[in-house]
């Protein structure tokens, strides 16, 4: 249904079907769409008898016909794709009035203002998104709001609703001569004119830029196309004992079971959505309509029973009665998605399985996220700094300098400076900036504004209606309470709190953090924490991969076992090598001439080393350890600073410019491809040796102290089987070397990278002699897409905006390309060797999809950085589900 019907339309015969209140309506499918896309923008033939003959039932069940004189019917239309995307496509209400028909409309409701009022939005809307009256540049408000705000300032009132019909009146009659200047034409007075106007719009629209930015984003195909559904209108304008709202049957931002949501009286919905007033709290409601209310409150969990998840729904209230306009599942934060999960599967509503399916995996990263430092931003506040506080719309702590503007945030960021989005009202032109943005702050707009929930899915900080902020944007400016916040000052904010401060307020780690890996709260005291938890172990029952961790020092291995590492995936032994004094003995080594001199620096490096692995093998207590000999090309580790020349050469006691020879000649034209990975310790062997002597060497002395080691031994760049032959028996005779002089036995495995395409070729070849494989992906992309991973930041951002790749090939893999070269390596390795491990090391590792794809390739682990992990062992859970779902 919702594949033809879109989410919206497919909702809202559902409702109808479980005998919720629906105004008729109804709806011309997604398949118009791909064919209006596919047909030079065109429609099928049949399409017009059709949408005639529901127009004529709309007639004859509503008793109203299109234009009448004596009964006008009015109709919405909307857009609705099969997953919605909330805001990014364009709706039209009020549709159908005319200079004619709002007279009527006036009489018939005894209400001259109110039919004003839906004119003069009509005229709006259908203004702005099918005839394209739209403000200028950016530095510009929207020319109808501006209209609106002069016509108020004229007559001296401050809000809409205290505009009196004779004044809106005025502002249509402004309003249709700023469309004929703008465009040359009148605003259309045909009813069936306009009909087919917003319907054509609306087809457009699902190819504006945000929308076309929005499915990128996440991931929604291009083909899907939108359905529109025409909807007969009911009034949230009619007066005060009308009203409009958006809703959610539990709170988005914390997931907590409470009836969550805010309306405005005498309103429409776009009035609640798009920001421009700030609404009420749903639970005013109960006090100033409680008929109302307690219906909502029905409708709430008849809608949580059928849908069986958390719903957002619109509604309007028509004269004290309720109608629902929509219903969809609620964009919740990662808080609330596991909260949401864990309770409606104690709840009984649905099963384990399924809450492990519902919360998408990336969205644990929200609970990740840093809090502000209680200190800090107790020390703020006494300082004066807490400037004003606004709705919290999305959790997290943020700060950055202030822009005004969605290109600058992006401009920003591109130059890696952090920026806050402060803008007057949140919209969802404003998708690029706030995917840009650290954090998004609006001076007017409600929780249910579409860029809150936008920036809620994003796992955005997000503050709404900060009302006291008045925003300058021609000045790049914002004043509050007295004081003026310019563009690139600093700025912090609280998305869970709603506070904003001047200048930057430190953050801290989520109460998870603080449980798994601060260990400064105790597990009892945190549900939020529990809840985590109890989806953790959920996953852990269904996964099949194994989850093991990129690490290089204890610290960073014992935060990733707190979050549920198996082993260490890849620890880089380079990065051992800069910390305090031994970059000299790496350089020392580095410049070295002769094998002797070379092993004399290597002597003074081998007790660093070795303290590191002695490090690591204790903290992780026979967990498998993966460790890489060293990869990177040398001169990364040498100055190309003059003065640290110098120093270097004093240090060694050596000539500054023979060093400077010396570093000039190990300068590389293209060092990704140059002497690095196990060329290094195949033309220096002695390297390899010395981090071989170290491993075992820590090895044999953590043993002896009876805590068990698994050291596994990778040789990376591999290409050639001659190249792993080579160090492996360097690695062979220093194992044995050692175990014998500490008389420690240690078992150990030695295994290689597959990252060089030739190595995936000849992968049989290689597991002749590799007891496992770990694909280093960052390396196998580059090298299989010829993109270098360094600099691929100057082109992709083209290449996704042509969608040449889906998806950031660095971030998610190339499943078609890089992904096929895996799974042939994969065949291969194991026809020599059957049930050869295989892993993962690349950054892809901590990828949803990635993991995905690993598990359907038949990988036995992957590897990712420490704050992934969880998000690794839930991706592991659901791609396990979905083979079994398949099978
Ligand atoms: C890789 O290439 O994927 C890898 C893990 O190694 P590095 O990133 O250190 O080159
Ligand atoms: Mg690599």
């Amino acid at each position: 249904m919702k594949a033809l019907l879109g989410g919206k339309g497919a909702n809202l015969a559902e409702m109808v079907r479980i005998g919720l209140p629906v105004p008729p309506g109804f709806t011309i499918t997604t398949e118009v769409c791909t064919y209006y896309y596919a047909h030079q923008l065109t429609y099928p033939k049949v399409l017009h008898a059709q949408v005639e003959a529901a127009l004529e039932r709309l007639e004859t069940l509503t008793g109203k016909r299109f234009g009448d004189r004596q009964n006008p019917l009015l109709v919405s239309v909307r857009s609705g794709a099969r997953e919605s995307m909330p805001g990014m496509m364009d709706t039209i209400l009020n549709l159908g009035l005319n200079d004619q028909t709002v007279e009527v409309l006036a009489r018939r409701a005894n209400n001259p203002r109110f039919a004003w009022d839906s004119y003069r939005r009509f005229i709006q809307m259908y203004g702005d998104v099918v005839m394209g009256v739209q403000a200028h540049g950016r530095d510009e408000h929207d020319p109808f709001e501006e209209i609106l705000a002069k016509l108020k300032q004229e007559v001296g009132v401050e809000k809409d609703t205290d505009l009196t019909a004779g004044n809106l009146q005025e502002l249509v009659r402004r309003y249709k001569s700023l469309i004929k200047r703008r465009v040359g034409r009148e605003f259309p007075q045909d009813p069936r004119q306009q009909m087919w106007g917003a319907i054509g719009a609306v087809f457009g629209s699902w190819n504006n830029d945000r929308a076309i930015v929005y499915r990128r984003k996440y991931h929604i195909p291009h083909e899907w196309g939108t359905a529109v559904t025409v909807q007969a209108m009911v009034f949230g304008n009619l007066g005060n004992t009308s009203g409009t709202g958006v809703a959610f049957t539990r709170d988005p931002a914390t997931g907590q079971k409470a009836f969550y949501g805010e309306y405005l009286l005498n309103a429409q919905g776009e009035d609640v959505v798009a920001g421009i007033r700030t609404p009420q709290p749903i639970a005013y409601l109960a006090r100033e309509m409680p008929k109302a209310h307690a219906e909502l409150e029905r409708v709430r969990q008849t809608l949580e029973r059928h849908f069986k998840d958390m719903q957002d729904f619109e509604f309007t209230i028509e004269d004290h009665k309720v109608y629902m306009l929509q219903t969809r599942n609620g964009k919740r934060t990662g808080l609330a998605a596991v909260r949401i999960a864990v309770e409606l599967v104690e709840e009984k509503l649905i099963d384990w399985k399924t809450a492990v399916r519902r919360v998408p995996a990336d969205s644990l990263s929200h609970m990740l996220a840093p809090v502000f430092d209680r200190k800090d931003r107790a020390e703020a506040e006494q300082a004066g700094r807490l400037l004003c506080k606004g709705l919290a719309a999305g959790p997290g702590a943020a700060s950055g300098k202030v822009v005004f503007n969605a290109e600058d945030a992006v401009a920003w960021a591109q130059r890696g400076e952090p920026t806050l989005l402060v803008r007057i009202e949140t919209t969802p032109e404003d998708l690029r900036g706030m995917i840009a943005a650290e954090g998004i702050l609006t001076a007017r707009g409600g929780v249910s504004s579409h860029a809150a929930l936008v920036a809620r899915q994003m796992g955005k900080v997000c503050i709404c209606g900060a009302q006291e902020i008045h925003v300058d944007y021609t000045a790049r400016l914002m004043r509050v309470k007295g004081r003026v916040v310019r563009e690139g000052e600093s700025l912090s904010i609280d998305g869970t709190s709603g506070e904003v401060f001047l200048g930057e307020v430190k953050t801290a780690p989520s109460e998870i953090v603080q449980v798994l890996v601060h260990k400064t709260l105790p597990a009892a005291k945190s549900p939020t924490y529990r809840q985590f938890a109890k989806l953790m172990a959920w996953a852990d029952k269904l996964r099949r991969l194994k989850i093991r961790t990129n690490a290089d020092q204890p610290d960073q291995a014992a935060t990733a076992v707190a979050f549920g590492a198996e082993g260490i995936g890849l620890c880089r032994t380079e990065h051992m090598f800069f910390g305090g004094t031994r970059i000299d003995a790496v350089r020392e080594m580095i410049i070295a001439e002769t094998p002797e001199a070379r092993q004399r620096a290597l002597a003074k490096l081998l007790p660093y080393q070795r303290e590191d692995f002695i490090g690591i093998f204790r903290q992780m207590k026979g967990l498998p350890v993966t460790i890489r000999t060293l990869d990177p090309p040398l001169h990364e580790f040498l100055p190309n600073d003059g003065e640290i020349l110098r120093d270097l050469a004093d240090k060694l006691q050596q000539p500054y410019e023979k060093i400077a020879a010396r570093v000039a000649q190990l300068h590389e034209a293209n060092p990704m491809l140059g002497h690095r990975g196990c060329r290094l310790g195949i033309v220096y062997p002695e390297i390899t040796e010395m981090q071989v002597r170290a491993i075992f060497e820590a090895a044999a002395r953590v043993r002896k102290d009876k805590v068990p080691v698994r050291p596994e031994i990778m040789i990376p760049l591999v290409g050639f089987p001659k190249e792993l032959q080579l160090q492996l028996e360097i690695v062979r005779r220093v194992a044995q070397q050692v175990q014998a002089a500490t008389k420690q036995k240690i078992a150990y495995t030695v295994g290689t990278m597959i990252e060089i395409p030739r190595a995936a070729l000849v992968a049989d070849e290689i597991a002749a002699d590799a007891e496992f494989f770990s694909f280093g992906t960052n390396d196998l992309t580059q090298t299989v897409l010829g993109m270098s991973r360094d600099d691929s930041g100057s082109f992709l951002p083209c290449y996704l905006e042509h969608e040449i790749v889906k998806a950031n090939p660095f971030a998610s893999i190339d499943q078609t390309g890089v992904g096929q070269l895996m799974e042939m390596a994969i065949a291969k390795g194991r026809t020599t060797r059957p049930g050869l491990k295989i892993g993962i090391c690349g950054e892809h590792g901590g990828d949803p999809a990635s993991v995905e794809f690993c598990h359907r390739a038949g990988l036995d682990y992957v590897s990712c950085s420490p704050y992934r992990v969880p998000i690794a062992r839930l991706a592991a859970a659901q791609a396990a589900l979905k083979q079994q779902e398949r099978s």
